[in-house]
């Protein structure tokens, strides 16, 4: 994936997609990168959502201190199993689970290297 441009103009925090997050992760419940249910969490920035004339802005969560490896990558894999665009390389909820993966591996060396 090289040449791979940083979403600098992404909506919402973290350059998440609002319409790509379920009830549940715009709830609250659970993690908005990972999926995971939520125990301990910490705030990642707000998305807002339109339906219809009505704009509602929603506190986004995330794991805390961070997302593992383990529960990234399972949320990559059950997206990626049930996404049509995925499957062309084009989609940018793929993109997104690739990118937290990637952060999770890093921050989970350098806590190791301690
Ligand atoms: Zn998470
Ligand atoms: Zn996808």
């Amino acid at each position: 994936m090289k040449g791979h441009q940083p979403a600098t103009t992404a909506p919402g925090a973290a350059g998440i997609d609002p319409a790509a997050l379920t009830r549940e992760q715009l709830l609250g419940w659970r993690c908005a990168l990972c999926g995971t249910l939520l125990t301990g969490d910490r705030p990642i920035g707000t998305v807002t959502l339109s339906q219809g004339p009505t704009l509602t802005t929603y506190p986004l969560w995330a794991c805390d201190p961070n997302c593992t490896t383990e529960n990234v990558w399972r949320a990559a894999l059950t997206h990626a199993a049930g996404c049509e665009a995925c499957r062309t390389g084009e989609c940018a909820t793929g993109q997104r689970h690739l990118d937290a993966y990637a952060t999770a591996i890093r921050q989970e060396h350098a806590e190791g290297a301690g």
